[in-house]
């Protein structure tokens, strides 16, 4: 008999380590509540994860069965419950970062002292790392060739969820732990349903209408045109695979080549990203800490605890970042673009270091997923791979004015300049004082003058590269 451990896989549709453990006798579904994993973690994520795996637990109830929880260190936990309940094989799906990878080292070693047979399963992608590689078997460090081969290569089908006498018949009385339990404090934002059923409704929502014309409108903040599938992605409430069908299917059902159809290759392109950001981090485990690109001397960034407080409070008188940092607080999430521009505006405007922006966003985004924010964090930056120029800088307030030109997203997150006209927001950098008084009394002078510190971050990384 197999255990199955859930980890970032908290569904049984698609699940290709439960299919693998339920394939010749019923499986035993166990889930372990790990400190050293929680202590990485914020609200937002271990409340998402509360829910996911008691809709989990629900599904396994439906079928007589149950999801077996557990609390300690899984090099301890696992061994001992595959003995007390005569399993003498453990399945999981294979996770990337470079702390789950010694964990998983870990748990082998201990299982394998248990002699209790043990097999890690592709579970969390299309393709692993290792699998696309440059022509000289290398990892990519540049996205495009990659995205390329990925789009290229044949995707497998999706499991099929295990059928009810494929499940060990048993109840487990023990009840998930609450947030307050586990160490944590209720949330400020709202957080999104989680579980399968919820991730399936927002993926045919999506492919109904959005995905066709992703293309063209993804970068509009206020057109929420964007699947929100991310956290869902994250804690493997639906299968990559499952994800990947559906967007084959909506590319079957329009011309080949057509805008429709372009459409949903970018939409399948940024699934790609994620699996570059994969392979990257997997590669390099520690970018998780350093810089991905080296530079000459070390780069100096400002010490502004000040300005630092003010971007995570969205009090730094640019209105796209501070909307973007006040909808991070109020739905632990935030849209890409606008993603872009905050670590920009960190980075560039503040100079303040890319690790103080993502361990915010790691702590508040209930979306976090250490490849991909690692990745974007750096690319902001210009320090990760394909590494945006030093010297190309976001200004905040052209970005606003192209991607929100009716302040129409500012005005959602920043009830200050709802009565202001888009005119003065997307300038209000230059407006006069007396200006900004009267459109919006209770927002914010800009905390810093965008030239000048263009100016300077440019100067920055000059040093930092050797050339002054
Ligand atoms: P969609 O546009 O619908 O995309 C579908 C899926 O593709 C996403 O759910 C995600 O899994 C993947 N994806 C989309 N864009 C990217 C990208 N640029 N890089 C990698 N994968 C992508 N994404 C996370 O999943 N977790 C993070 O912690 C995270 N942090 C980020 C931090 C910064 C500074 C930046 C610039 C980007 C970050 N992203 C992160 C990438 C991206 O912003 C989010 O994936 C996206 O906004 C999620 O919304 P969605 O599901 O509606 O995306």
């Amino acid at each position: 008999m197999y255990l199955h451990w859930h980890r970032r896989d908290l569904r049984a549709a698609d699940n290709a380590g439960l299919a693998r453990a339920s394939a010749d006798d019923p499986a035993l579904p166990v889930f372990v509540f790990d400190s050293d994993v929680l202590a990485h973690a914020g609200p937002p994520r271990v409340a998402f994860m509360l829910d996911a795996l008691s809709r989990l637990r629900e599904w396994y109830r439906e079928r007589d069965s149950d999801l077996l929880v557990a609390h300690g260190d899984p090099r301890e936990v696992l061994p001992d419950l595959a003995t007390e309940h005569g399993a003498d094989s453990v399945t999981w799906g294979r996770d990337y970062s470079g702390l789950a990878r010694e964990r998983d080292a870990a748990v082998r070693r201990a299982l394998d002292d248990a002699d209790v047979a043990r097999e890690a399963v592709q579970n969390a992608v299309c393709h692993e790392p290792g699998e696309i590689t440059t022509n000289d078997g290398d990892p990519y460090s540049v996205f495009t060739y990659f995205g390329r081969k990925w789009q290229d290569r044949e995707k497998r089908a999706p499991y099929d969820p295990p059928a009810a006498d494929a499940l060990v018949t048993f109840e487990d009385d023990t009840d998930l732990p609450t947030l307050d339990e586990l160490g944590f404090d209720e949330p400020e934002a709202d957080i999104p349903p989680a579980g399968t059923g919820p991730a399936r409704e927002l993926l045919d929502a999506f492919l109904d209408g959005d995905v066709y014309r992703y293309d063209d409108r993804r970068d509009y903040p206020a057109e929420e045109c964007t699947s929100r599938l991310s956290a869902h992605l994250k804690y493997g409430t639906i299968g990559i695979r499952e994800v990947y069908a559906g967007t084959a299917e909506a590319r079957s059902a329009v011309e080949p080549g057509s805008e429709r159809d372009e459409s949903v290759a970018e939409f399948q392109s940024q699934l790609a990203w994620r699996e570059f950001y994969t392979q990257v981090l997997f590669a390099n485990p520690n970018v998780v800490t350093e810089n991905y690109k080296r530079y000459e001397r070390p780069i100096r960034w400002n010490d502004d605890p000040e300005g630092l407080q003010a971007w995570k409070d969205g009090e730094t008188g640019y209105p796209i970042v501070d909307a973007g940092m006040r909808q991070l607080r109020e739905e632990a999430y935030m849209h890409n673009r606008v993603r872009m521009i905050v670590a920009s505006f960190l980075t560039k405007d503040l100079l303040v270091d890319w690790r103080e922006g993502y361990d915010w966003f790691r702590e508040k985004l209930v979306d976090h997923d250490t490849g991909n924010d690692n990745g974007g964090w750096q690319w902001a930056a210009s320090t990760g791979t394909d590494a945006q120029p030093y010297f190309r800088i976001f200004n905040p307030m052209t970005q606003g004015e192209r991607y929100d030109p009716d302040a129409e997203y500012i005005k959602r997150y920043v009830p200050e300049l709802r009565d202001a006209g888009a005119e003065i927001i997307h300038s209000w950098h230059e407006a006069s004082l007396t200006q900004r008084r009267s459109a919006a009394p209770e927002y914010p002078d800009p905390i810093v003058d965008h030239s000048e510190r263009r100016e300077a971050a440019i100067e920055m990384f000059e040093e930092a590269r050797g050339d002054s």
